[in-house]
């Protein structure tokens, strides 16, 4: 059981039921487990189809479900004990790790064994990896063609090919490597490829790689009026900033941060610069050119992350934002809504994430009564939540009186 590596966030749900979709016993057990009660709308559409070995083209982005959606069926049909029968292909290290998380969870019913191969970690751990004979690999794509060239690892029994992320994995210049895969693995095969757009390079890669495929169009539905779906990480203070790195690994689209002070804005961009996130900032002690070259260059995508101060976004119409990430909570209901409002423009839909500590109680409160909702309390993998107690009830009697 590894539940803890798993992110918890409130999902969209169909009306179906997962004893519906062709899931042997153990799964569907698994699935109970995790608390989940209905499967999200892409999990409803694929799962059924992926069972009967079709291949897929979904379009659907983080937070859908998706992961789940091919990760159940893999789950499902591929053998143990075999050789690698399936691989995954995922833009980041933590997406990566992630989807293993969820592979080693429900595969763990079926005695599959998963291995992640990643830049950046050592690579001989990963060889001897290799050796215990896993059955799934879940890979980037520049690490898994290192083991290749070293012929570490063989991919002529792939049975199942997903391809996550397709976009991202564009966008990071995988490409190459991506078809350098497809030439490897056996023609025979099923293949699932999953997007949250469709440029070009993908709409080729389907009509190229796919045969046949289902395509599943999930634009993100029940989402929170105004298109914005709100999440609260309530964390100990220590954690901040493993909760903002886990956040901005996990979700790959344009992301402005909110801090309070210019001092924070500064050091947030530069920690986050040294680490090699494509990161840009906003903030009163830079000149006006530097703000508009900053500005620009968020908005042309050279840099997708955005680290702003209120007072100096306050009016820029900044494009195509999908998530909104509050490091510091507002000081004020109102601040909330109007950085809130930089996502989910007009037939958009966007996350508003906030990071907060105990000491933001009220302020959440006052924000929850202002938006009219409870703030979703989520987790993202690798950072402890903070776990709000009530007070004893002695000492709420006698606050009572
Ligand atoms: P993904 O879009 O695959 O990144 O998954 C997003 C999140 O949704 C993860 O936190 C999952 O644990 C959660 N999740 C996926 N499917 C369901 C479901 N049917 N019910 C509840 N939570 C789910």
């Amino acid at each position: 059981m590894h539940e803890a590596s798993l992110p918890k966030h409130p999902v969209p749900e169909s009306e179906a039921s997962f004893d519906d979709l062709g899931l042997p016993t153990e799964l569907r057990q698994a699935v109970a487990e995790l608390g989940w009660t209905h499967p999200t709308p892409i999990q409803a559409a694929v799962i059924p189809a992926a069972l009967a070995g079709r291949d897929i083209m979904g379009l659907a982005e983080t937070g859908s479900g998706k992961t789940a959606a091919f990760a159940l069926p893999m789950a499902a049909r591929l053998p143990a004990g075999r050789g690698v029968r399936g691989l995954i292909l995922s833009p980041t290290r933590e997406i990566t790790l992630q989807t293993k998380a969820f592979l080693d969870y429900f595969g763990a019913a079926r005695r599959l064994r998963a291995v992640s191969l990643v830049g950046g970690l050592n690579i001989r751990h990963q060889m001897d990896a290799l050796q215990r004979k896993p059955d799934i690999l879940v890979a980037t794509p520049g690490r898994l063609l290192d083991h290749l060239e070293r012929g570490t690892v063989k991919l002529d029994r792939v049975e199942v090919l997903v391809l996550d992320e397709g976009d991202h994995m564009l966008d990071l210049g995988f490409m190459p490597q991506i078809l350098r895969v497809l030439e490897t693995v056996p023609p025979e095969r099923q293949t699932m490829l999953f997007s949250a757009t469709m440029p070009p390079p993908i709409a080729r890669l389907s009509q190229r790689f796919l045969a046949d495929p289902l395509r599943v169009d999930i634009l993100p539905p029940g989402r929170a009026a105004g298109g914005i779906t709100h999440r609260l990480y309530l964390v100990d203070i220590d954690n901040k900033r493993p909760c903002i790195h886990s956040l901005l690994n996990h979700e790959l689209g344009p992301t402005l941060v909110f801090v309070r002070r210019r001092s924070d804005a500064e050091w947030l961009w530069k920690l986050l610069a040294k680490e090699g996130h494509p990161v840009e900032r906003l903030h009163a002690d830079m000149s006006q050119a530097e703000r508009l070259r900053a500005l620009g260059s968020f908005r042309e995508g050279h840099h997708r992350i955005l680290i702003a101060t209120d007072v100096a976004s306050r009016g820029l119409d900044i494009p195509a934002i999908e998530h909104v990430i509050h490091y510091d909570v507002p000081e004020t209901v109102e601040d909330y809504v109007h950085r809130a409002g930089r996502t989910a423009r007009g037939e958009a839909t966007g996350t508003v994430s906030t990071i907060a500590t105990w000491l933001d109680k009220e302020m959440i409160r006052e924000i929850e009564r202002a938006i009219g909702q409870t703030l979703p309390r989520c987790t993202t993998p690798g950072v402890e939540p903070y776990v709000e107690r009530k007070p004893p009830k002695a000492i709420r009697r006698r606050r009572l009186r």
